[in-house]
């Protein structure tokens, strides 16, 4: 079995063969950290968690680049207006991306580099642009002369004559081609500058990113990834800055769909995110990785409370099954055969997870008729299968239960857990006064709602009952 990928380059699925047998560099585009993550960002940072898991998987050895854009016009902007410098703002949503991706289970980057950690390696590509004749220093500015690179626009298929003025410096009359873009812009007052031989100034976005794959990943690597509105102009940018002075860069080029709301692009000029924050005080946040991951990478997915219901009951399913097959059968030790080769051949196939997650859920259920007629045998290898394949998308429900349940179930806990604290003490008030009616209704409500009460001599100590299911309710056939 090959994995399949689409290439955005080629507009076409290609047989992914790594420049390095046994080995897959992918370079992803992260944050520009001016504010608040919404699920439209994690979205992607989880899709291609997804890719990263499953080269893995497949035997590669994985080196991960996501860069952090710490220095921009709108973190400028935006830090201004909350009155704290802007490395203060860039670090607090720096912070606010990774608990994000965390949350969702992503793991975490090989590196992780800032753009103003890697001046000297955006100096050393913009020196190699202007000896090569493909950049040019104007006041401080410096730009990418288009025209040079005969095939700027063939990522994004378009030809250079019908494309609009570069956003970034609208305009600019000293520009060779309105449709250079900036490399470097020079410094404004009280705004942060480096110092350059052309002048003090500050990156531009695309220049960032060519620097830092190159350093980290060399002057070819095999992936490059981000959502689909990186494709014109940043990847378009990134693309002609370094292979206009030689360096093969990406082999591949990957892009994930977007989280869209009434069919719009979540994005936070247009005002319609869903925050992560808000998201995770509602649902766990392994049903809304298993909600954001459910769709194919490439498909847009419409934002809908109601999707998320049905995906959070889908991935109870799942857990349900785990849990009374783990009761019958103990927790296996996976081997590599557990993997069912439908699910990997979905996979290899352009990262289908929508046919790898049916296989799962046709795998769950002959597990459930297994558990009613009482098959070990069914179970065991149901139970096998069923996390392999979860484990291999990053949803195993033992890996999220012995991670702690993070979120709404810890902060479910602690509520009961004060609950019937506050029941205990006044059943030993009810005691104190001698009202032993009170006390015994307080202990049989209490064991009335699960919670066995057991006097001990440091004082009450309660644990809930072990649930009995009812095999209709859990089954789903
Ligand atoms: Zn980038």
């Amino acid at each position: 079995m090959t994995l399949r990928l689409y290439d955005t380059a080629t507009r076409t699925v290609r047989d992914f063969v790594p420049l390095v047998d046994g080995h897959a560099s992918i370079y992803y585009c992260g944050a520009t950290v001016q504010g608040a993550p919404h699920i439209g960002h994690l979205r992607s940072g989880l899709n291609f968690d997804i890719l990263r898991r499953w080269l893995s998987h497949r035997g590669y050895d994985v080196t991960m680049v996501r860069n952090i854009t710490d220095i921009d016009d709108k973190i400028i902007a935006k830090a201004a207006e909350a009155g704290r410098p802007w490395w203060a703002h860039a670090a607090i949503y720096e912070q606010a991306f990774r608990d994000g991706y965390q949350i969702l289970g992503c793991l975490p980057p090989t590196v992780e580099p800032r753009a103003t950690g890697h001046v000297t390696e955006m100096i050393s590509l913009m020196q190699r642009l202007i000896d090569s004749g493909h950049a040019y220093p104007v006041a401080g500015d410096v730009y990418f002369d288009v025209r040079s690179f005969p095939e700027y626009g063939a990522l994004s298929g378009q030809r250079i004559d019908e494309m609009l003025p570069a956003g970034d410096s609208v305009g600019d009359s000293r520009k060779r081609d309105p449709r250079d873009f900036a490399l470097w812009k020079a410094a404004k007052p009280d705004e942060p500058s480096w110092p350059t031989p052309w002048g003090a100034g500050r990156p531009g976005w695309h220049l960032e990113c060519s620097a830092m794959a190159g350093k980290y990943l060399g002057a070819q690597f095999d992936i490059h990834g981000g959502g689909l509105d990186l494709i014109f102009p940043h990847h378009e940018n990134e693309l002609a800055q370094s292979a206009a002075v030689g360096d093969g860069f990406a082999q591949y080029w990957l892009h994930n769909g977007w989280v869209t709301m009434a069919g719009e692009k979540m994005s936070k000029s247009l005002g319609n995110t869903v925050s992560v924050s808000a998201m995770a005080k509602q649902w766990r946040p392994v049903e809304l990785r298993y909600y954001l991951g459910a769709a194919h990478y490439r498909s847009a997915i419409e934002y809908s409370p109601v999707a998320l219901k049905e995906a959070s009951v889908a991935y109870a399913k799942i857990e349900n099954f785990v849990q009374r097959a783990v009761e019958l059968v103990g927790r296996p030790e996976l081997e590599p055969a557990d993997l069912p080769d439908v699910f990997g051949k979905a996979m290899d196939d352009d990262l289908g997870v929508p046919q790898a997650l049916a296989v799962v859920h046709n795998t769950r259920r002959e597990g459930n008729i297994g558990l009613e007629r009482g098959d070990q045998e069914i179970v065991s290898i149901a139970l096998r299968r069923v996390l392999a394949m979860t484990s291999a998308l990053g949803l195993n429900p033992l890996d999220w239960q012995a991670s702690g349940d993070t979120g709404r179930q810890s902060a479910l806990t602690s509520t009961v857990d004060r609950l019937v604290r506050l029941a205990l003490q006044q059943r030993q008030d009810a005691r104190l006064r001698k009202d032993y009616a009170a006390s015994d209704a307080i202990r049989d409500a209490l064991a009335e709602a699960g919670v066995l009460v057991e006097d001990t001599s440091d004082g009450p100590r309660w644990t809930l009952a072990p649930t009995t299911h009812s095999h209709d309710a859990q089954r789903d056939r």
